[in-house]
């Protein structure tokens, strides 16, 4: 089913995020964390795409088998690091083949040790471009997410300059929006009204990490860390109580923007059920889980 087709039933949407395992232990093992999360009746879950392409049969491999074996709705990430286009179309080719609808098309980070991104002579320099690439290829009929960030992209000196850089994803024909990791949900709300004013319809889901003791990790993806935030991580006096404070933090967190109307929940997982699903449970009352299913 098309993510898009699912948020517009209305409902709040619950999603996982993946990254492929190198190793076929830590594919199994994540198959064990899909089984865990799948009692939560997931939207949808996503398999993020290698730096650099490094795990593009990975990804295909992983999401098609996902949504073969569980029936759960997939989405697969593509990004244009390295790719010129015949290789994005073989890719789309394989995923439309394993029977995925649902692709999030990304620029991609500078792939490691470099620090500016590259366009292939042959490519793509921008998520919007892909998009566009994508959305105007009579061959493929993708449901299409994109990336946003409500804290500025950290190669952008401004926030106008990001919007305007967003809105070419809109008019690329962009289904859906899923942000980065924020912790202060002012910057959602903010960014949301701002996304709106610009002409931006389509649904942003804010993209939400568990909170772990690494705050110096979620400050690499540019979120701000509140300081009630650290100041919590910081008086705890172990792993568990660390574990304890990210669950209740997130779940106030959560709890707000659904209140507040967000479209549903992109929960970043890092492989690793207990946090989610802890906050998901928590939840229970604005992600109701259907009859059947748990
Ligand atoms: P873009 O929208 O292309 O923007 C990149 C930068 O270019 C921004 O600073 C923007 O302001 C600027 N820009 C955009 N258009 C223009 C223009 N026309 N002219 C000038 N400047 C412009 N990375 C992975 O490698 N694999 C993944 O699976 C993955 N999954 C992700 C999932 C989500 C939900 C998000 C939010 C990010 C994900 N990322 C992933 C990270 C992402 O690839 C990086 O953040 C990357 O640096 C930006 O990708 P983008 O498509 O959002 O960028």
């Amino acid at each position: 089913m098309r993510i898009a087709d699912i948020l517009a039933e209305g409902r709040p949407t619950c999603s996982f995020e993946f990254f492929p395992p190198k190793s076929q232990a830590g594919v199994e093992a994540l198959f064990t964390t899909i089984a865990d999360l799948r009692e939560l009746a997931p939207s949808f879950v996503s398999v993020t795409y290698g730096a650099g392409g490094s795990t593009r049969d990975l990804t295909i491999d992983l999401v098609t088998r996902i949504k073969r074996e569980t029936g759960i709705e997939a989405m697969a990430h593509l990004t244009c690091v390295g790719h010129n286009r015949d290789e994005i179309r073989e890719v789309l080719t394989r995923l439309a083949a394993g029977g995925i609808e649902n692709i999030m098309a990304l620029r991609g980070d500078p792939p490691k040790g470099t620090t500016t991104f590259e366009r292939h002579a042959d490519g793509f320099g921008f998520g919007s471009e892909l998009i566009a690439f994508i959305k105007n290829d009579p061959e493929f009929d993708f449901c299409l997410g994109g990336g946003c960030y409500p804290e500025i992209h950290t190669e952008c000196d401004s926030a106008e300059r990001d919007l305007a850089n967003l809105t070419l994803k809109s008019e690329a024909g962009v289904d859906f929006l899923v942000t980065q990791l924020f912790f202060d949900n002012q910057t959602y709300f903010h960014f949301v009204e701002c996304a709106r004013a610009a002409g931006i319809t389509v649904p942003i889901v804010p993209g939400i990490m568990p909170v772990t003791n690494n705050l110096e990790r979620l400050e690499r993806f540019g979120a701000r860390i509140p300081d009630e935030l650290r100041a919590l991580i910081a008086d705890c006096p172990d792993e568990a109580a660390v574990a304890a404070a990210g669950i209740a933090w997130s779940t106030k967190q959560c709890r707000e923007l659904l209140q507040q109307g967000a479209p549903g929940l992109h929960f970043y997982t890092l492989n690793k059920s207990r946090s989610t699903a802890n906050i998901v449970r928590n939840l229970g009352d604005l992600l109701p889980i259907p009859a059947g299913v748990a």
